[in-house]
């Protein structure tokens, strides 16, 4: 039996040819739940973070659509706390229907999840993810004037709606409710916890928290959930079974298992693309660094037989 903790892929909740009307989500969510139960069964302890990109867009562009109608929009950190809400409320309800209906008596709960991240970080002066809708260069120029902060950058070639806010993807720090999250997983509850990458927030110079307009890479954070939770094994879930070095061309090559210095070099090679496979081998390498004895990255599909060590990239210290 060992404790996991998983990182869930956008795939969990949404596919991508999907909407993500509330029966999707919900279809998507059960099946995903199904998997996760499989590895109760086998008597793992699981403790559970998510992405949430698409729900958060869509909530994004509410906050906008509601402006006309005297709804004051919200800023990104209540956004994410929202969704955090959201998905974990679907992981919380799918979760204990299907363990109800294998017997099993155990808690589940989602825990509201700050992330302090620095104000100096390089991020703030160039930020990097584009968050929202597109929009089209007037209509760019206009929202620009509406928010004074707000950065607005070309994000396609060609004309029509090709510009999308930027916000900055800090590097996360520390999990702020770490004591709750240890406490919790500790006495047996499955805890869902720092999902979206969690609120950003920063510390003022009194020592309080505040939050501020950025996204954190869900995978990064993840891994500083595992520095709290100190798990057997961390466990990445997205789209495809195994990474690949020359990922996307004829000559593309899964790979089964990788040290940490072998990442490295794969990862200075540019072999892992830096908004999707990148950050979570960085968070691997991390885990690893921090002390960690097995990072996995893999399919939501392969779970079982990747713990199994039949598939999957496992990462491994050198
Ligand atoms: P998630 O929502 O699970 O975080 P991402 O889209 O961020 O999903 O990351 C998974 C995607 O990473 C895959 O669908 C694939 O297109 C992409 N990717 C980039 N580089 C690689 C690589 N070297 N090997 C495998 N997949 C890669
Ligand atoms: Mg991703």
């Amino acid at each position: 039996m060992a404790r996991i903790l998983i990182a869930l892929g956008g795939n969990a909740i949404k596919q991508a040819h999907e909407k993500g009307t509330y029966e999707e989500q919900m279809r998507n969510v059960r099946y995903t739940c199904e998997r996760l139960v499989e590895l109760i069964k086998m008597g793992h302890q699981l403790v559970i973070t998510h992405g949430n990109g698409p729900q958060a867009g869509a909530l994004l562009i509410q906050q906008e659509t509601g402006v006309s109608l005297g709804i004051p929009p919200q800023p990104l950190d209540v956004v994410n706390a929202m969704t955090q809400g959201q998905i974990g409320y679907m992981i919380q309800q799918n979760l204990m229907n299907l363990l109800k209906k294998e017997g099993l008596n155990i808690p589940v709960a989602t825990v509201a999840t700050q992330v302090l991240v620095s104000k100096d970080d390089p991020d703030f002066q160039d930020p990097s993810k584009p968050v929202g809708p597109f929009y089209t260069k007037e209509e760019a120029e206009k929202l620009k004037q509406e928010h004074s902060h707000w950065v607005i950058k070309k994000v396609k070639p060609g004309e029509g709606k090709v510009y999308r806010r930027v916000v900055p993807s800090p590097d996360p720090i520390k999990i702020v409710e770490a004591d709750a999250i240890r406490r919790m997983v500790d006495a047996g509850i499955i805890v869902i916890a720092s999902g979206g990458g969690g609120i950003p927030v920063v510390e003022k110079e009194d020592g309080t928290l505040e939050g501020i307009e950025a996204v954190i890479d869900k995978d990064k954070a993840g891994e500083r959930l595992a520095e709290v939770v100190e798990p057997d094994i961390f466990l990445i879930l997205t789209d495809v079974e195994k990474a690949y070095l020359n990922y996307g061309k004829p000559d593309q090559k899964p790979i089964d298992r990788m040290t940490i210095s072998e990442a490295k070099k794969y990862l200075a090679e540019g072999h892992f693309l830096p908004g999707s496979m990148g950050p979570k081998v960085v968070a691997c390498i991390r885990f690893l660094e921090w002390g960690g004895k097995r990072a996995i990255i893999t399919s939501l599909d392969k779970a079982v037989e990747a713990i199994e060590g039949k598939t999957g990239t496992h990462i491994v210290p050198d």
